[in-house]
């Protein structure tokens, strides 16, 4: 039975038809096709690439990976692509790529330059973190965080310096020169961000605009500060360079922030100027940045922000173009957008990050290849709150487009035979990628569907875009004549028979079920799991008639695992704890916008969770749960079912196998490490990429 068919799993019907990765009908997108002029250049359709951080220079660097990166996009089919966001400046530059300093030109005039070879025009988002920074860029450029007044930042609690006069000159004549820069460089013109809770925001906004100067209190003194430094990027660069604004439309605060009310009020004195050529509405701050990229747990469909762009269209009507990015990665939803009027362009960036040439595919009526965003946010937002770079889930080609990308696409030289098994990500992308390079590939599985552990994980609450990432795959599969087959159990004997060049072995791993603790390593495992019924948590999805009515989940991972089962299971009607050594329950949840949805559902769902503790033992129904520092007295919980989210391990007996008998054998995925699918799909890529 499955966990969907008893509890449903957030699919809405829209989803379900999203779910169907090779439509059978092509949308009518003539509504995105139309060329449109911003300011003085004209943009050939209206698919743009939002600017979004990388992290692929090192401080504050711009150059060959980010250039890399933004022609595939380019290459991809979209109108419009951003840069950025570009500091202006050391001050407010943590996290951003640098185009103050004038050895910056060259890397963006090399962009400019890339860019230009296809029907696409760039420019760059300039931004200055103010609040929500550290004022520490390194150790020779030490101070103080700069913002419009002393309020504290949400991200690092840093106090401001409140900007002076001097501090608000000397900012302004920066955006100019960083302006400047920009036209220099070959740009096509350039985005100042005044959303997100950034420095110009903190301007715009009540919350952080406490001033009683001439920059604060009255609505005319908060656009001050943005109107003095588009004033000066027109006194730099002239009219026929084209810029615009990012606003956020609400920042969900209630009327201590900015609601869509005022908004439209600011955007009427900002465009009242006459310095824009072109606005881009957006919404949050830094305590709502959640709703900016939403997880698929939010359960926010795509759009959210769509009716605060057509709400600043009736503000500007005609006189300048509307964008809109809106966590929107479905090409008819886009064209739907444009043509019903309700914003210009549209916005998508994990869209493109997924599939670059999502533009392309579409115009050439190949909407059902589009490979889709799984709003997993573990790749591109987990990758960057963690300090790495830029990656994505469901294309590992993001970030290595000269190197892995490069590789994915060159022929074969020998065409040999492949047998891959196991049909979970690994296995699928090997497969993918070998038989797109030229090989014979049989992908081989020993349940009756493909897509592994992903699919029973798909029937968690708001899980469901999952699918999306099983269904690509196998379209992918189906178009590039891989053969598949299931239900078959591979084993030395069928190899041996089949005599393939090449075997993969992807047959990934099984969780760890003696209830071993990082915490407690004396100890081997949780005494007394042989007296109750002790289940991993794909166990529980399999099997969740017979799920006691009261349960507890220990959680050694932190990931979405726990609170999605509790969710699921206490909707049910089972009482449902959750213990957990970590400091909080779902720490991994943190970097990925989860736990700003499923944290508060599981407090109105009413699950206890017990922080920094673990199970002592276990005694039939009764659980002791202890604190993992051995202080303070154990708890006595009663549980009929006890779900252990433990660390798994390599299925790997058939690669050990194979390797012992001479076989050509490699092993890829949690068959080598159990890992994410992210590094699942990496190195099937990777794999497939050199046979
Ligand atoms: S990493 Fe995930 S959420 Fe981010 S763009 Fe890729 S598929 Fe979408």
């Amino acid at each position: 039975v499955r966990a969907a068919q008893i509890y449903g799993n957030g699919l809405t019907g829209r989803e379900t038809e999203m779910t169907m990765s090779e439509a059978t009908t092509e949308p009518d997108l003539e509504a995105l096709w139309k060329p449109i002029k911003i300011g003085s250049v004209e943009i050939a359709n209206r698919v743009m690439v939002p600017a979004h951080l990388t992290g692929y220079g090192a401080h504050l660097g711009f150059g060959d990976r980010d250039i890399s990166y933004l022609e595939k996009r380019a290459a991809g089919g979209a109108g419009l692509v951003l840069t950025g966001g570009a500091a202006i400046g050391t001050e407010g530059s943590r996290g951003l790529t640098a185009i103050w300093p004038p050895e910056a030109v060259s890397a963006y005039r090399r962009l400019a330059e890339v860019i230009h070879r296809y029907d696409t025009k760039v420019f760059v988002q300039l931004l200055h973190n103010g609040q929500h920074d550290t004022g520490i860029d390194d150790i020779d450029h030490w101070g103080p965080v700069l913002s419009a007044s002393d309020v504290p930042s949400p991200v690092y609690g840093k106090v401001p310096k409140a900007m002076e006069a001097d501090d608000i000159r000397r900012t302004v004549e920066a955006y100019g020169r960083a302006a400047e820069n920009a036209r220099d460089a070959g740009l096509d013109g350039l985005e100042l961000s005044g959303g997100h809770g950034y420095l110009i925001c903190q301007f715009l906004s009540p919350l952080t605009n406490r001033r009683d100067d001439e920059y604060g209190g009255s609505l005319e003194n908060r656009c001050r500060f943005p109107i003095e430094i588009l004033t000066e990027i027109r006194r730099r660069c002239g009219t026929d360079f084209p810029v615009g604004i990012r606003l956020s439309f609400d920042e969900f605060l209630g009327d201590v922030g900015i609601t869509p009310e005022l908004a439209e009020e600011n955007l009427a004195v900002l465009h009242g100027t006459g310095l824009l050529d072109y606005v881009n509405i957006s919404a949050i701050n830094y305590h709502t940045i959640a709703r900016l990229v939403p997880p698929m747990t939010s359960g926010i469909d795509t759009g959210h922000f769509v009716p605060y762009a057509a709400r600043a269209k009736r503000v500007v009507g005609d006189a300048i173009p509307v964008v809109v990015a809106s966590a929107i990665r479905d090409v008819a939803e886009a064209a739907q957008i444009v043509s019903e009027g309700k914003a210009d362009l549209v916005g998508m960036v994990r869209a493109h990050i997924a599939d670059p040439a999502i533009a392309a595919k579409a115009r050439s009526g190949r909407t059902g290849q589009i490979r889709r965003c799984v709003a997993a946010n573990q790749g591109c937002i987990r990758s960057l709150v963690t300090g790495n770079m830029l990656t994505c889930t469901v294309n590992p080609e993001v970030g290595r487009e000269g190197t892995l990308g490069a590789a994915m696409e060159k022929s074969a030289t020998t065409e040999r035979s492949i047998l891959v098994v196991g049909g979970g990500p690994a296995g699928m992308k090997v497969a993918e990628v070998a038989a797109k390079r030229g090989h014979r590939v049989l992908l081989a599985e020993r349940t009756d569907e493909l897509g592994g552990k992903l699919r029973p994980a798909s029937e968690l609450p708001n899980r469901a875009s999952w699918l999306y990432l099983i269904e690509d795959l196998e379209g992918s599969l189906r178009r590039h004549g891989v053969e598949t087959r299931t239900g078959i159990d591979v084993d030395t004997e069928f190899v041996r028979n089949l005599d393939p060049d090449v075997t993969i072995v992807a047959t990934g791993s099984h969780f760890e079920k003696s209830g071993y603790s990082i915490s407690l390593p004396t100890r081997d495992g949780i005494p007394g799991l042989g007296t109750t019924d002790v289940r991993d948590p794909l166990e529980t999805l399999g099997s969740l008639e017979s799920v006691g009515r009261s349960v507890l989940i220990v959680d050694e991972v932190g990931d979405h695992l726990p609170a999605g089962l509790a969710l699921m299971l206490s909707a049910a009607g089972h009482h449902v704890e959750i213990v957990t050594t970590q400091l909080f329950g779902g720490t991994g949840m943190t970097q990925t916008n989860d736990f700003a949805f499923v944290i508060p559902e599981l407090e109105k769902a009413g699950v206890p969770t017990h922080s920094q503790s673990l199970v002592g033992v276990i005694a039939g129904n009764d659980v002791t749960v202890q604190s993992i520092w051995g202080r303070g007295r154990p708890k006595s919980i009663t549980a009929e079912t006890v779900i252990l989210n433990m660390p798994r391990r390599s299925d790997d007996s058939l690669y050990r196998q194979l390797a012992d008998d001479g076989v050509a054998v490699e092993r890829i995925g949690d068959c080598l490490a159990p890992r994410n699918v992210d590094d699942a799909i990496f190195e099937g890529a990777s794999c497939g990429s050199r046979l």
